[in-house]
């Protein structure tokens, strides 16, 4: 008789604004339960905002860099942008169009989660990691007061963030977004 071999496939969707530390160790955890990872890139539509800096390209190519890094194996993983629709109730059937197939979801965010949930997915709650500081928040509020932001997100993501002139960004749409108030 065949044996079928069935892909256990996880999903962990974020803005990662930027990618840091604590997506990298969630990733890394995540393999070890499934065969392989969708990544979703969350609202991919929007960039250049003192929330959300960097543009959906940008993040492919931070996290790309990132899992190399790491030695994840690229055969694992798949990186996708999930731009965000007006309705949260057809949320998860737009997200299923744009990704294969998966199980399981992994999620902190209290409505991912509730949107999953309430289409009987399977959603895991993964552990924190340094959460004060390992947050895409923490990383843009040290490079706006120019803390030690580097040591948060993996050595190839701050090359690129320097690359692209990242930290001036923020800093020059802090000032703009003051000046509008
Ligand atoms: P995020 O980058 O803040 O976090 C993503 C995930 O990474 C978290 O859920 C958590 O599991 C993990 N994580 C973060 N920090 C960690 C740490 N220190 N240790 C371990 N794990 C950590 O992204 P987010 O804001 O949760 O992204 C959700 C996305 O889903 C957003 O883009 C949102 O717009 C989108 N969304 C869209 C709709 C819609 O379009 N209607 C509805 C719901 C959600």
């Amino acid at each position: 008789m065949e044996v079928v071999v069935i892909t256990k496939r996880g999903t962990l969707i974020g803005r990662m604004q930027p990618i840091h530390n604590g997506h990298i160790s969630v990733i890394k955890e995540t393999l070890k339960e499934m065969d392989e990872i969708i990544i979703g890139i969350g609202s991919a539509q929007i960039s250049h905002t003192i929330e959300n800096p960097f543009t959906a390209g940008e993040r492919i190519l931070m996290l790309s860099k990132a899992l190399t890094e790491h030695n994840i194996d690229p055969s694992r993983y798949y990186i996708i942008p999930l731009e965000d629709i007006a309705c949260n109730s057809l949320w998860v059937a737009h997200v299923k169009m744009l990704t294969p197939p998966f199980t399981k979801i992994y999620s902190g965010n209290p409505l991912v989660k509730e949107l999953f949930q309430e289409n009987h997915y399977d959603v895991i709650t993964p552990p924190l990691f340094n959460r004060k500081e390992y947050s895409g928040t923490e990383v843009r509020r040290r490079m706006l007061n120019n803390g030690n932001w580097e040591k948060l997100i993996p050595k190839s993501v701050t090359k690129i963030i320097k690359d692209i002139n990242g930290v001036e960004r923020i800093k020059y749409l802090n000032q703009k977004e003051v000046s509008q108030l």
